[in-house]
């Protein structure tokens, strides 16, 4: 029986900060080497790499605007030249702004749709031909999709769009032993969920779940661990719901 190679590289889009810092933290553990993707946050990006190199990883920052395709190419090209084949694609890069439909503006919804959607969609085009076979992609939906929350249409059309990707990617991608899945995490102590709210309504959110908190980073990093880790062979295409039992 062949034995499967054990992935080796892996890139997290978005890691500068947010549940992506604590994926690529949590990879490192597990024994990538990890590019640490950013749009802006360069000192973030640069204090973590600096941070899993002194804990013995191999680990480097590469700055790509996800919504770019030229420099989704040329971030694959890096981390190809700089670590090896990527085994792992994690697509964590997101954004979320709560408006409600009638008040969106045409700015934001083209925003939101190019880095959630065009995003993905750029670094699935590269992984289909550049990853590794046995490799894994990790999709980023959110279960705000099944709670229909008013202020969340905009958002919950691009993590339709990912769950859809997911579904037909991990047909498309038959032969070359590659899994696609997508974690859909409920609200998670971030910038991203925790900007604009009121205590009160950040308190109202953390009461939703049965077991009573709001989700931490690494609540998502150690799915994205397992989605992206040898127990999880057999999982493909699936939408994987971790957000403490809130739906
Ligand atoms: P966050 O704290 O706001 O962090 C977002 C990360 O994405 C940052 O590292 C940011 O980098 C990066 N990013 C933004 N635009 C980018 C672009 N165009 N290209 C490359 N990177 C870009 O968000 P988060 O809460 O960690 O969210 C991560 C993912 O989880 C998102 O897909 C989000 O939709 C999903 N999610 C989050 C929650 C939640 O409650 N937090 C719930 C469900 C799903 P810079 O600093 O360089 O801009």
């Amino acid at each position: 029986m062949n034995t499967p190679r054990h992935p080796q590289v892996a890139i997290v889009t978005g890691a500068s900060r947010g549940i992506g810092a604590a994926v690529a933290q949590r990879l490192a553990r597990d024994g990538f080497a990890v590019a640490v993707n950013y749009a802006s946050g360069s000192a973030q990006a640069d204090a973590l790499v600096a941070e899993l190199t002194a804990a013995g990883a191999r680990a480097i920052a590469v700055q790509a605007d996800v919504a770019n395709a030229e420099e989704v190419r040329r971030m694959f090209d890096t981390v190809e030249a700089q670590l090896g084949r990527i085994d792992v694609l994690v697509n964590n890069a997101g954004v979320l702004k709560t408006v409600p439909l009638a008040e969106h503006t045409d700015a934001l919804y083209d925003q939101t749709f190019d880095i959630n959607v065009r995003g993905t969609f750029n670094t699935l085009r590269e992984a289909a031909t550049r990853l590794n076979e046995g490799g894994r992609i990790v999709n980023f939906s959110s279960t705000t999709l099944a709670l229909n929350m008013p202020g969340y249409a905009i958002y919950n059309a691009t993590k339709a769009a990912v769950e859809a990707f997911t579904h037909v990617f991990a047909k498309e991608l038959r032969g070359r032993d590659i899994t696609v899945n997508a974690v859909a995490p409920g609200p998670i102590a971030t910038s991203l969920f925790l900007d604009g709210k009121t205590e009160e309504q950040i308190q109202a959110f953390a009461k939703m779940p049965p077991l009573q908190r709001l989700g931490q980073p690494e609540d998502i990093a150690s799915v994205v661990s397992f989605l992206a880790g040898p127990d999880a062979g057999w999982v493909n295409g699936q939408i994987l719901r971790a957000n403490g039992g809130v739906a």
